[in-house]
């Protein structure tokens, strides 16, 4: 083997017993820093329920062989956990502090020894400092607890003298007898002749109160205030039962007018149950702690004023929004009955709501209620739009049928329009002939003769059969009407589009011929002349020639139409005169 294969198997393997050691190392690092968490969590224990739960679980998943996915997952969870009790021990925190301070505040407005008062002031404000503290809270409420009890033993004479005092404050009042005869009685010493050094003590009647002090508190009085704590009176020394009716009234009244959620329901009804039963000293101290429980339970409560004030809110916008459903519904509903009901109904719903979000102290029951209210306001409006919907329903449905009537009588009116126009084009029609009869020659004449202006000219022509009554006579009728036929279409077919042709009657023919000279007319019914005289009509197998005579002239400027037509037809007259199958210009 080559020298330098031998280096690199020698470094391997030096390399591999390093890794070994580090490994080593490593494991035993790893098992210290298991037992050092399982140690702290158990340490951080009792702080929080949610937070006791994951410091279990982290104990368990560091016992196990550490799975990282799932011990940075609960890491994650642990975290949350933490924040949470946090925020929690310092909301804690500062209400404590907050319900002390009152506290103190309410023992401050006691007649007590200067001494104490000082004591009290500089607890009140060492609070935040000491509550920062580990188990702080537990020094603090002891403390509290003896400055209450010297307080209340401080001012127990005090309040035989009521009358000179300005404001009582809680326990002044929690203390005040109202009844003198349950009252401790004082018995009067010559010792006791040493009023407190306070205020209220430069006064005669104060001085002769004082003489009234109780034997115990008179003995307390003579003691040097150095400390509360050495300044304690048993409470044993003093009479229960001569506070114990205004403990009773007070605190009952507390309980009664606090805004106790139905969490702390049965607590507080514990509480009730144990002062009216009766209390000693010793009792009342853990009450009170209770108490304050409940009243820090209570101000927790504030947080859910935020949700109290969203729900007054929704209740201004369903207002709102009734009112403006009031405004449109009108437009809607047919019946102004419909529209009362459904005005009324929402009023009652709405107002209702109103009564409830005002009324209701428990916000549980409040949002019970504005939900039911909620639900009443929709199927009502349900009803409503049902009804709308169907009242809209039917009017579609009557429309729709109005409009079908109304389709069905334009068609019919389109129809008799159509056949009235028939029957009036029927009535211009002459049957025999198929030509405008004598009322549309009456028209049309008319019509053509207002405009004579908008012509250069306008011709007319009288054409009548010669020696017609022969034909009838010769032939009969049958044959006389098929002659009239005949020279009608003949006439008809070789006439100007322009130019308009009447049976003016019998055997007489009227023509009309605008933008025409006279001349071109005149040619013009001479042409339909030669035509008819040229037509071969036989009876009974005999040819019969069939003539006419015209007379022609043109409408003067100034001229009626009847004037025009008595000239025509004089031409006409003479036509026949001169020899008729001819034409005669008027
Ligand atoms: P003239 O050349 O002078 O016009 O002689 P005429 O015979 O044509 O004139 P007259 O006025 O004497 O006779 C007209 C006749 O036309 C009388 C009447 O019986 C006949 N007539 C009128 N209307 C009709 C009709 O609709 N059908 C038939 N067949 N004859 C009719
Ligand atoms: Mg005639
Ligand atoms: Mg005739």
């Amino acid at each position: 083997m080559p020298n330098n294969a031998l280096d690199w198997k020698e470094k391997y393997l030096a390399l591999l017993d390093k890794q070994e050691v580090l490994e080593n190392n490593f494991a035993t690092q790893t098992e210290l820093l298991k037992r050092a968490l399982v140690r702290s969590s158990l340490a951080a224990e009792g702080q929080d329920e949610q937070l006791d739960q994951e410091l279990h679980t982290l104990r368990a998943l560091v016992r196990q062989t550490i799975n990282t996915s799932k011990l940075e997952n609960h890491i994650e969870h642990l975290e949350q956990a933490v924040l949470k009790s946090e925020t929690q021990a310092q909301q804690r925190q500062a209400t404590l502090q907050m319900t002390l301070a009152y506290l103190v505040q309410q023992l401050l407005q006691l007649q007590l020894p200067k001494t104490l008062q000082k004591t009290l002031k500089a607890f009140e404000k060492d609070l935040a400092k000491q509550l920062a503290q580990q188990h702080g809270i537990h020094k603090i409420l002891g403390q509290f607890k003896e400055l209450q009890e010297q307080a209340l033993i401080a001012a127990q004479p005090k309040q035989q003298q009521e009358h000179t005092t300005s404001t009582p404050g809680l326990f002044a009042r929690l203390f005040k007898s109202s009844d003198s005869a349950a009252a401790p009685q004082p018995a009067a010493t010559d010792t006791a002749a040493e009023p407190e050094p306070t205020e209220n003590t430069q006064s005669k009647t104060a001085v002769a109160d004082a003489t009234e002090l109780e034997p115990s508190l008179t003995a307390a009085q003579t003691r040097p205030e150095h400390s509360y704590i050495d300044d304690v009176q048993p409470l044993s020394d003093i009479s229960y039962s001569s506070v114990a009716q205004h403990i009773h009234t007070t605190l009952m009244g507390l309980l009664n007018d606090l805004p106790i959620n139905s969490e702390h329901e049965q607590q507080a009804q514990e509480l009730r149950q144990r002062l009216t039963d009766g209390l000693n000293w010793y009792e009342l101290v853990p009450l009170l702690d209770e108490l304050s429980v409940i009243i820090i339970a209570t101000a927790q409560g504030a947080a859910d004023r935020e949700l109290t004030d969203y729900l007054l809110e929704l209740n201004q916008r369903l207002t709102s929004f009734y009112n403006s459903l009031e405004s449109t519904s009108s437009g809607y509903l047919e019946s102004v009955q419909d529209a009362k009901t459904l005005d009324n109904d929402l009023r009652l719903h709405v107002t209702g709501l109103q009564d409830d979000v005002q009324t209701s102290s428990d916000l549980a029951s409040l949002k019970k209620l504005v939900d039911s209210r909620l639900d009443s306001v929709v199927s009502t409006l349900q009803v409503y739009q049902e009804k709308r919907t169907s009242s809209e329903a039917q009017i579609i449905e009557r429309l729709q049928a109005l409009s079908e009537h109304s389709r069905q009588m334009e068609q019919e009116a389109q129809q008799l329009s159509v056949k009235l126009e028939e029957q009036r084009q029927q009535a211009l029609i002459d049957p025999l002939t198929g030509l405008a009869n004598r009322a549309a020659w009456n028209e049309r004449s008319a019509l053509e003769h207002a405009n004579l202006q908008a012509h250069s000219s306008l011709l007319l022509s009288i054409i009548d059969i010669d020696y017609f009554k022969r034909i009838n006579d010769n032939y009969g009728h049958l044959a006389g009407d098929k002659v009239l036929k005949i020279i009608a279409s003949e006439l008809q077919k070789r006439l100007r589009e322009t130019d308009f042709i009447a049976r003016f009657g019998g055997e007489e023919y009227a023509v009309l011929m605008p933008d025409t000279p006279l001349e071109e007319g005149c040619e013009l019914i001479n042409t339909l002349r030669l035509a008819i005289a040229a037509c071969p009509f036989n009876f009974k197998g005999e040819p019969v020639s069939v003539t006419l005579s015209a007379g022609v002239g043109k409408i003067a400027a100034d001229e009626s139409l009847d004037q025009a037509f008595d000239r025509v037809d004089q031409a006409l007259y003479a036509a026949k005169k001169g020899g008729r199958n001819r034409i005669q210009s008027a």
